[in-house]
């Protein structure tokens, strides 16, 4: 078999966590298999490298940041092959652009346009294991990109699937992906098989347990995903294409998000075409608003709600308060201390009373509903962020795990 191993930051976040995981790997190519492994860099590293960035500028160049943080996983590569050297194993380390892993040119959020398969294939044919550098790439113009926060679960994915490789395994320090985040509700349990869509939902909702952009990739190329802890030997979560039995399940995850600010335009005069002008330069800045509300109009102006991801607020508020003048508004307010709590299963669709449940639970627990949002397999709400965790309990409880 060919099998694309990643390790997470915590998983690799020491000399001896890089030992360990040399171990496994090697274990793994003595039971006959080919290996690529993706690694990211040690936990808390890209942090310390942007808390670098922000001691020298308040607004870092995008691309000087991306030659930057992409250090990190190239520190865990050359450690990790040199273990796996010692060991007296083959193995070739190779950098995002010399694999030739090409991204556009969004720095910071660059996407995956092309992998080239030459070295990566001709390595795996001698026998090597290839260790690549996680969540980097090289544009057109030979510039590094990085693929976002949690960039390296999409590294591996986009990898696995040019490979053709028989399974891609996220390593990480959860032995699965769980019904709620277990950091926050210690009830949750950990799910056997979770179907592309209802992980598209959750990764999207806020369980970085998987990038989104890694969930897409493999729904699209059919790569089959296998969630695991690097510090146990258990199976962990199988992603999988949609069986009808998980029908039977009306809720199978929560999720939260704290990165999530909340900006009103109070007192939008009510007229055909101002949606429009407020979005439209938004949305040509890559800002991704998420829920917008309008209230009912009264004398003729209306309140404007809507959310923005919380590292984006500034620049959406800056591009508001223009418009906000422009269209004689009444002013703009904004609140970062909130949260978007979320539920997710396949179930809702053929199941009506979901939302009134969920709503009759929280309002048990006063917690004040600011915004909603439904699709066919989700629902979420916009509420105060100090009610984050209880919120997801008690939505855990009430849909999951019913307290005994
Ligand atoms: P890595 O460094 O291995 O990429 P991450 O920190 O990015 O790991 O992702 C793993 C974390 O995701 C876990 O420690 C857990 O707290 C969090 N998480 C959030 N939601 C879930 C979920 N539903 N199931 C499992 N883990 C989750
Ligand atoms: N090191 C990067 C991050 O911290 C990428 C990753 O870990 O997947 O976001
Ligand atoms: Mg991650």
């Amino acid at each position: 078999m060919l099998i694309v191993q990643k390790y997470g930051g915590t998983s690799v976040g020491s000399s001896e966590r890089i030992k360990a995981v040399a171990q496994r790997i090697a274990e793994t190519r003595d039971a006959g298999h080919r290996v690529a492994v993706v690694v990211s860099a040690m936990s808390g590293e890209t942090d310390r490298l942007l808390g670098l960035a922000g001691q020298v500028t308040d607004r870092p160049d995008a691309q000087a940041s991306d030659l930057l943080v992409s250090t990190g996983e190239q520190v865990t590569v050359a450690l990790l092959s040199m273990a796996l050297k010692d060991m007296g194993y083959p193995t070739q380390p190779l950098l995002g652009h010399q694999v030739e892993i090409t991204t556009d040119s969004a720095f910071g959020r660059a996407r995956i346009q092309r992998i080239a398969t030459d070295r990566l294939t001709s390595a795996l044919n001698d026998g090597a294991i290839v260790v690549v550098a996680g969540f980097q790439g090289v544009d057109a113009d030979d510039n590094i990109t990085t693929l976002g926060r949690g960039g390296s679960d999409t590294s591996a994915v986009a990898i696995a699937a040019v490979t053709c490789a028989d399974v891609c395994e996220i390593y990480t320090d959860v032995d699965g992906v769980y019904t709620a985040d277990p950091r926050i509700c210690p009830r949750a349990r950990k799910m056997q098989r979770i179907s592309y869509d209802e992980m598209l939902e959750l990764a999207s909702l806020g369980a970085k347990v998987l990038q989104i952009r890694s969930v897409e990739f493999a729904k699209r190329h059919h790569v089959a995903v296998h969630v695991r802890s690097s510090f146990a030997p258990d199976t962990g979560t199988f992603l999988v294409e949609e069986e009808p039995s998980m029908e039977d399940v009306i809720v199978s995850g929560v999720t939260s998000d704290l990165n999530q600010a909340k900006i009103t335009l109070l007192r939008v005069p009510d007229r055909p075409g101002l949606a429009a002008k407020l979005f439209g330069p938004i949305a040509d800045d890559n800002i991704v608003v998420d829920m917008i509300i309008q209230n009912a109009s009264a004398e003729g102006s209306t309140d404007l709600t809507f959310t923005v991801p919380q590292d984006d607020v500034q620049k959406a508020l800056s591009r508001v308060a223009h418009i906000a003048e422009e269209i004689q508004a009444g002013g703009v307010t904004s609140d970062t201390q909130v949260a978007k709590v979320s539920i997710v299963g396949l179930g809702m669709r053929s199941h009506a009373g979901v939302a009134s449940r969920m709503f009759q639970v929280l309002a048990r627990e006063g917690i004040n509903i600011q915004m909603i949002s439904t699709s066919e397999i989700k629902i979420s709400i916009v509420i105060e962020a100090k009610y984050r965790e209880l919120a997801v309990r008690v939505l855990h409880d009430e849909f999951i795990a019913p307290a005994q």
